[in-house]
């Protein structure tokens, strides 16, 4: 039996400006599978979310979710760019959590959540919001439906982004630094939502320095660094036994 992965980064290149960022990078993530993207600073790790999402466009390459090419459309054997709507349709497929919460600070958290499901997705109200309170409750923050972003902890306010991109109903879920802006003992509670959600199948790939989380919640490690990928594996080989001297020395830096 062949597995198709549900995301296939092929051959995809990056520059801005004269400075390639990212390296024809071949990737392949399968369905229900969790991936750490780790690697230095600079290294290409959130250009390569930004274009697997199209918030970037790349130089070259392309991004398929469950064999569909992201922007593009398949006509006459060739593929084409796709219109403004249809990318936004296409995104839909893909959740994305960033370093800061980007919550919309004049709405309520509920309204925060049932925002894109009503106004993009137009589903009828009553069941945006049943689901927008069962994913609260996945969140641990079922109380706190009424309270605007500002009355939130940056802990709360990034377990309500998670909410809000799971309500799009996404295939794949990518993580930028998730916990990097918040204060230590608010990230155990992120953490912990994560590890949810790869328990329960979601297929995700998260840049994260949290070594920890990406030891025992996931299932491969990529290290990249200058817009290569330099290895990957089981955490168990890429975290504890290295092949590659820039993996070892980053590893050392981080702990
Ligand atoms: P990482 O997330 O691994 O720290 P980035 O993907 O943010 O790395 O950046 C990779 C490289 O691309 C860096 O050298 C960075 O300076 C450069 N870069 C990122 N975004 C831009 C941009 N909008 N314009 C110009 N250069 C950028
Ligand atoms: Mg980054």
């Amino acid at each position: 039996m062949t597995v198709h992965p549900l995301v296939r980064v092929k051959t995809l290149t990056k520059s801005y400006g004269h400075k390639v960022v990212l390296k024809r990078i071949d990737l392949d993530v399968l369905e229900g599978e969790v991936v750490a993207l780790i690697g230095p600073s600079g290294s290409g790790k959130s250009t390569l979310l930004r274009c697997m999402n199209r918030l970037e466009g790349q130089d070259s390459g392309c991004v398929l979710v469950a064999g569909e090419p992201v922007g593009y459309t398949l006509r006459d054997g060739e593929l084409h760019e796709v219109s403004d709507k249809l990318l936004s349709f296409q995104r839909r497929s893909i959740g994305m959590v960033f370093q800061g919460f980007n919550l919309f600070q004049h709405m309520t958290v509920l309204e925060n959540i049932m925002e894109g499901p009503t106004l993009v997705l137009k589903q009828p109200r009553a069941e945006v919001e049943r689901e927008a309170r069962r994913l609260l409750d996945l969140v641990g923050l079922r109380d706190r439906a009424d309270h605007y972003p500002a009355q939130l902890s940056g802990g709360q306010q990034q377990r309500i982004a998670i909410a809000r991109a799971l309500a799009m109903k996404p295939r794949v879920m990518l993580f930028d630094e998730p916990t990097s802006a918040l204060d230590p003992e608010l990230v155990g509670d992120v953490l912990e939502v994560m590890r949810t959600l790869a328990r329960e199948g979601m297929t995700m790939i998260v840049v994260t320095h949290e070594i920890g989380f990406a030891r025992e919640v996931c299932d491969r490690v990529i290290f990249m660094a200058d817009g290569e990928i330099v290895e990957q594996g089981p955490p168990g080989e890429v975290l504890l036994d290295p092949k590659h001297d820039r993996t070892r020395e980053f590893l050392r830096r981080l702990l």
